[in-house]
């Protein structure tokens, strides 16, 4: 059985002042923000007890002083942000690579491949959560639903430090109760055409009379908040560059020379890398070779694939076929042989949800890029283009 919610959003709850409080655990259950402290500093994560004063990230720091009377300022240490980071995103990483950073705390990730290992997504938040809690002591609220959008909306509401599933049954009713400002796209203009119209709520959206949200927002926008207020939205998660290859490499003990110890190298290889293809229900397009000879002088050769496989006989005929290109200097021998594989999808995902590129969806997804571009999410992994088989 396919999972019907098979999108989690995980985000972290107060990312910058839960690491902060971690070096310094005085600052438990006080009322923390961090940030700058210069005339025009802004308050970069606000901790869940100064929400009450209406501090939030991104005010200024100055009137969040006035907000919050003994307001704590801690200084912003990115490095250290950047580190828990990274260790939060190969945790993702490790029940699955479909992971969709959107910022350095945040994620989207696809688990519809890991229906073998848990009985619903509901566990695997949970899951998901209990280890960040284990290896990172960090909180993380986690959304789980059909679709990216419903999932971000339910991880809000999750907070803090909670799950919530929105299941299919119940969320239409779930989005009617919503503000309309709470749809992607929905700005001060659309949000201020729709007052006019006497929209607040999600529900409200529904009953507008076919032609005046049109005419009030303009025809595709139109079309995209009525998606959106009905839950659609076929976007899949779009896994960061590093996470988009599973690879294994091996360096050998001694230096390989015979064809049939690299044949049985490369068989190996292949086994062992669809192995962990299938177990994240996962297929994938593009398969790489890596070789590393006795110089040292390291080449890759991909090939992409008409359609997406899993098993490694597949695997290793196209391995033996790109070894055929690579080229040996004199005399060397082979020091490092690795298989990449890339273009990755899951094993059950419908076909359109892989070709479609809905037009209405490009604001939606530069909205996205925004918030990544504000809250830095090139540390996310917008790194290693190049599938790597290393
Ligand atoms: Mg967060």
């Amino acid at each position: 059985m396919a999972f019907s919610e098979p999108i989690l959003h995980v985000d972290m709850d107060a990312f910058f002042v839960e690491v902060e409080r971690l070096r310094d655990p005085s600052l438990r259950g006080r009322p923390v923000v961090v940030g700058g402290t210069g005339p025009r500093a802004v308050v970069a994560a606000a901790s869940y007890e100064v929400r009450p004063f209406g501090v939030r990230s991104a005010m200024p720091m100055s009137a969040a002083r006035r907000a919050c009377p003994g307001l704590i300022v801690v200084p912003p240490d990115r490095s250290a942000y950047s580190e828990a980071s990274e260790r939060l995103f190969e945790l993702f990483r490790e029940f699955t690579p479909l992971v969709e950073g959107l910022s350095v705390d945040e994620a989207f990730l696809d688990v519809r491949g890991l229906r073998h290992h848990f009985g619903d997504p509901g566990e695997i938040g949970t899951a998901i959560r209990q280890r960040i809690r284990d290896e990172l002591s960090l909180p993380a609220s986690v959304g789980v639903a059909a679709s990216k959008f419903v999932a971000k909306l339910a991880s809000e509401r999750a907070k803090p430090d909670g799950l919530l599933w929105v299941r299919v049954g119940d969320q239409q009713a779930f989005l009617d109760e919503l503000d309309v400002s709470e749809l992607w796209g929905v700005g001060v203009a659309t949000k201020a055409a729709l007052e006019r119209l006497g929209v607040e709520t999600v529900a409200d959206l529904g009953s507008v009379p076919p032609g005046l949200l049109e005419r009030a927002v303009g025809e595709s926008h139109a079309a995209h908040l009525r998606d959106l207020a009905a839950g659609h939205d076929p976007r899949p998660v779009e896994p960061d560059q590093r996470a988009r290859s599973i690879s294994v490499e091996h360096t050998f003990d001694r230096d390989l020379s015979s064809t049939d110890e690299i044949r049985s190298a490369l068989a190996g290889h292949a086994d062992e890398v669809t192995r962990r293809l299938r177990r994240a229900g996962l297929r994938a397009r593009t398969v790489t070779l890596k070789v590393r000879d006795s110089e040292f002088h390291t080449v890759t050769r991909s090939e992409t694939l008409a359609g997406s496989v899993d098993v490694s006989t597949a695997v290793f005929k196209t391995v033996m076929r790109l070894l055929e290109r690579v080229e040996l200097g004199a005399g060397r021998k082979i020091r490092l042989l690795g298989i990449g594989l890339s273009g990755l999808e899951a094993r059950d995902r419908p076909e359109q949800m892989v070709a479609g590129t809905d037009r209405r969806w490009e604001s939606v997804d530069r909205a996205l890029d925004e918030v990544r571009d504000r809250f830095g999410g090139s540390a996310v992994g917008r790194a290693g283009a190049r599938p790597d088989a290393g």
